[in-house]
């Protein structure tokens, strides 16, 4: 893990802190422009017991080992249940069990919804953290983020901590609201405000990571790289399940609509719904009048199935589909909702039997 490009000129001015280091930092700026990235690899630097030039950790340190594994003794993380969730899940996926900037977690218990605050419980378990000595003689590092997740209570119970800040301590705070921080908190902090990077180096940074559109997918997301960058996975991931879901429906006397169901059991119900009839849409219109208007990468299938099709039969179950999409906004059941539109599709297509 590094910093971004775009944020050597604000690491050089907090290396220019040396010595005069505020007790609390506050990192500010627009979401999706790796605040979050930059306050860890902070953290890591400030807890490295061998800095290297301009203030990088040396990533060999015990030290650094630990803040790796996610067990300095030194280091608290405070994060919403939501980010936690949606963290550990980027980490499962990527198969990187190290996340760089690991911390003992002061974690609420896992409830069925993850919470989007920083619970005052969560804050609270900070106080004997922050009563002992540290371990490592060194320095001792919060990290809080977002901050804004944090209610008045909360903040409250933060601010005591902020206003008597133990010795040694570093408390790091990001948020792209600041507007939503309590004032009291924003006060007690050195802030930093942390810049939108410029058009240019923002895509010349989505390049290097091969990300096509890039200049598209910048301007929706406001010029916030990571941002771009994360609507950009997405998207390619959305791209490959529709072509699986695709392909299964390319081949209905092998759908098994159960397990077809299971793949799609973790994308919005209205747009698996939304496949459904464009695929079942273009198979008519290929029918009636020899066209394909969504998929035609599919034509071939498409052209078999459509010869095949029994033209009332069909017709009724594209009705069924158009009062179902209403459904969809709530189903009860997504996946049973999709399964019994698969079983209706593959007996729509069934040959009329005797
Ligand atoms: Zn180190």
């Amino acid at each position: 893990m590094n910093i971004y490009p775009w944020q050597n000129e604000l690491w050089k001015q907090l290396q220019g802190l040396t010595g005069r280091y505020p007790h609390a930092l506050l990192f500010h700026g627009q979401e999706g422009i790796g605040k979050t990235v930059f306050a860890r690899f902070l953290a890591k630097s400030l807890l490295c017991e061998a800095r290297i030039a301009d203030g990088h950790a040396c990533g060999l340190c015990s030290s650094c080992l630990w803040v790796s594994q996610g067990s300095h003794p030194d280091f608290r993380m405070v994060r919403s249940e939501s980010i936690d969730a949606a963290e550990g899940l980027e980490r499962e996926e990527s198969g990187d069990a190290d996340d760089e900037g690991g911390a003992v977690e002061t974690g609420p218990k896992k409830s069925k919804t993850p919470s989007k605050e920083i619970k005052i419980e969560q804050v609270r378990a900070l106080a004997s953290f922050l009563n002992l000595k540290t371990h490592r003689g060194g320095l001792r590092v919060v990290l809080i983020y977002p901050a804004h997740a944090m209610n008045t209570y909360t903040a409250n119970a933060l601010l005591k901590m902020l206003e008597e800040p133990p010795r040694d301590t570093v408390f790091l705070l990001v948020t792209d609201a600041l507007e939503r921080l309590l004032p009291t908190i924003r006060s007690r902090c050195r802030k930093f405000a942390m810049a939108t990077p410029e058009t240019a180096v923002a895509l010349a940074w989505l390049q290097s990571r091969n990300v096509g559109h890039a200049e598209r997918l910048l301007a929706e997301q406001g010029g916030a790289p990571l941002a771009a960058l994360h609507a950009a996975v997405e998207g390619a991931d959305l791209d490959a399940a529709r072509e699986r879901f695709l392909r299964l429906l390319a081949d209905p006397d092998r759908l098994n609509p159960v397990q077809a169901a299971e793949t799609v059991a973790k994308i919005d119900l209205p747009l698996v719904v939304g496949w459904l009839q464009r695929w079942v849409f273009d198979c008519l219109g290929h029918r009636l009048a020899g066209r394909i208007r969504y998929y035609p990468s599919h034509s071939a299938r498409i052209a078999v199935l459509s010869a095949a099709l029994q033209v009332p039969e069909f017709f009724n179950f594209v009705k069924l589909l158009s009062a179902e999409r209403r459904v969809a906004e709530h189903p009860l059941n997504a996946r049973l909702f999709v399964e019994s539109l698969l079983m209706a599709y593959v007996d729509a297509l069934e040959p009329a039997r005797d």
